[in-house]
C-alpha cells in the first residue's frame, strides 16, 4: 500500500510518500512560502538528489498539485501514475471534543475541523484546505484525517477541567486538549516493544522536548495527562512560547506596555520561552553554546527548561503512581545528552539511574540508557509522526 502524508501548515506544507510494504518513505519533501512571493518546492527522493522547483503557488491547492506533479515527475519522481496513491492522510491540529481517533474524512468530519477553526487559527483552515485540494486533484481516493489533540481525549474531567466558572467550558468549550499527541502515541507504543513489555501494562512519561516541548503521562497506553492546554502555549517554556504563567499577567502587561490581548498573546507565542529569556535565540543548541561561553541568560533559560521538565515528570509519577519508563524524543531530546542527563540527574527518587555512555551514544536510535537494573526505564525514541498518521491511515482503510 502507498500512503501520501500530508502536514499542511499556514504557509508550509510538508510530505511523505510512504511504502507501507517497508514502512518507510520513498519520497519526502517541502514547499514553503505558499501565498507568498518566492514560493518554493524541495523534493527528495529516497536516495537521490534534492529537487527544488520555484513557482506560484497562490494557495494550498497549486502547492498539493505541484507535490503530487513531483511524486510522479518521470525524473525524479517515486510513483508512474497518481492511481498508486491508495489513500492520503493528513495531520490535523485541534478536533475538539467530538474527535477521539483517527477517522476517514466525510462531510461530518469536515465540518468538525471547521468548527475548530477558532481553536487552531493557524492551522485548522490549511489542513482544511488541503482535504478540500486532494478531494478535488484524487477524487475517489479515501482520505483520513489525524488529529494532534485525539489521543488525550481520554485524560479524565480532572486533568482537562480548568478552575473557571463551568458555564465557560459548556458556553465555549475553555478546557485542556492537550497536543503533539501523534507523536506521543508513536513513541509510547515503540517504548512498549523496546521495553519488551505489553503497552497496556505499562506506566509512562513522554517527554516530546523540540521547538514545541510537552509531556503526557500514559497509563497502559491511554494519554491521562499533557502539559499543553487549550492552545500550544500552555505547559514548559519552549523555544518562543512562554509555557506556564500566572493568568493576572497577561492584564498586567497589557496595561503596562499599552498593548491589545492579540499582542500579548502574540509576545506569549513567539517572542517569550528561551529565546525571550535568553535574548540569544529559540535554538537549543546556540542556547548551549552561549552558556558555554558565559552568557548568564542564555544559561539561565537551559536551567529553567530542564527545571520545568522536572517539574511536570514529577507531578506525572504521582499521577500515575509510579512509573515504568520515561522516552525522550523530538530535536532535542533525541539529540541532545546533555539535556536529558541535567533531567534525570535528580530522579532517582522515582528509579531513575542513567548510563552515561549510553547516554552519550543515544543519538537517532531506539535505545533503552538506563543503568542495568534500573526501576524506572529512561530511552531515546526518536518520533516519526508522519509514520504514526500512515500507519492510522492504512488501519482505517483496511477496515473499509
Ligand atoms: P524539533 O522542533 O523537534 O525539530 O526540534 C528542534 C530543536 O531541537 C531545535 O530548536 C534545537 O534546539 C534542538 N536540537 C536539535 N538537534 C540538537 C542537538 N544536537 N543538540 C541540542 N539541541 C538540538
Amino acid at each position: 500500500m502507498k500512503i501520501l502524508v500530508l502536514n499542511c501548515g499556514s504557509s508550509s506544507l510538508k510530505y511523505q510518500m510512504m511504502d507501507m510494504e517497508t514502512k518507510s518513505a520513498m519520497a519526502k519533501g517541502l514547499v514553503e512560502r505558499i501565498g507568498l512571493p518566492g514560493a518554493m518546492l524541495t523534493h527528495r527522493p529516497k536516495g537521490g538528489e534534492k529537487e527544488v522547483i520555484i513557482a506560484d503557488l497562490p494557495d494550498h491547492t497549486a502547492a498539493i498539485k505541484l507535490v503530487l506533479q513531483a511524486v510522479i515527475d518521470p525524473n525524479f519522481g517515486v510513483l508512474t501514475s497518481l492511481e498508486e496513491i491508495d489513500a492520503v492522510g493528513h495531520r490535523v491540529l485541534h478536533g475538539g471534543e467530538k474527535v477521539s481517533g483517527s477517522v476517514l474524512v466525510n462531510a461530518e468530519v469536515k465540518q468538525a475541523i471547521e468548527e475548530c477553526f477558532e481553536l487552531g487559527p493557524l492551522h485548522n483552515p490549511a489542513n482544511l484546505a488541503g482535504i478540500i485540494a486532494c478531494e478535488q486533484m484524487m477524487s475517489g481516493t479515501p482520505q483520513v484525517a489525524v488529529f494532534d489533540t485525539a489521543f488525550h481525549q481520554t485524560m479524565p474531567p480532572e486533568a482537562y477541567i480548568y478552575g473557571i466558572p463551568y458555564e465557560l467550558y459548556e458556553k465555549y468549550k475553555i478546557r485542556r486538549y492537550g497536543f503533539h499527541g501523534t507523536s506521543h502515541k508513536y513513541v509510547s507504543q515503540r517504548a512498549a516493544v523496546v521495553m519488551g513489555k505489553p503497552l497496556e501494562k505499562l506506566k509512562l512519561i513522554s517527554c516530546h522536548l523540540g521547538n514545541g516541548s510537552s509531556l503526557t503521562a500514559v497509563k497502559y497506553g491511554k494519554s491521562v495527562e499533557n502539559s499543553m492546554g487549550f492552545t500550544p502555549l500552555e505547559g514548559l517554556m519552549m523555544g518562543t512560547r512562554s509555557g506556564d504563567l500566572d493568568p493576572a499577567i497577561v492584564p498586567f502587561i497589557m496595561k503596562k506596555e499599552r498593548i491589545s490581548g492579540d499582542a500579548v498573546n502574540a509576545l506569549l507565542n513567539k517572542k517569550s520561552g528561551v529565546l525571550g529569556l535568553s535574548g540569544v535565540s529559540s535554538d537549543f543548541r546556540d542556547l548551549q553554546k552561549a552558556a558555554d561561553e558565559g552568557n548568564y541568560r542564555a544559561q539561565l533559560a537551559l536551567d529553567v527548561f530542564v527545571h520545568d521538565v522536572k517539574k511536570y515528570i514529577g507531578a506525572y509519577a504521582a499521577i500515575l503512581d509510579g512509573v515504568d519508563g520515561i522516552i525522550f524524543t523530538a530535536g532535542l531530546g533525541e539529540n541532545s545528552p546533555l539535556i536529558r542527563r541535567s533531567i534525570c540527574d535528580t530522579l532517582g527518587c522515582i528509579g531513575v539511574s542513567i548510563d552515561d555512555e549510553k547516554n552519550e551514544a543515544a543519538v537517532g536510535q531506539e535505545v533503552d540508557i538506563s543503568k542495568w537494573g534500573a526501576r524506572c526505564k529512561v530511552m531515546v525514541i526518536p518520533t516519526n509522526e508522519e509514520l504514526m498518521i500512515a500507519l492510522d491511515t492504512e488501519e482505517i482503510i483496511q477496515k473499509m
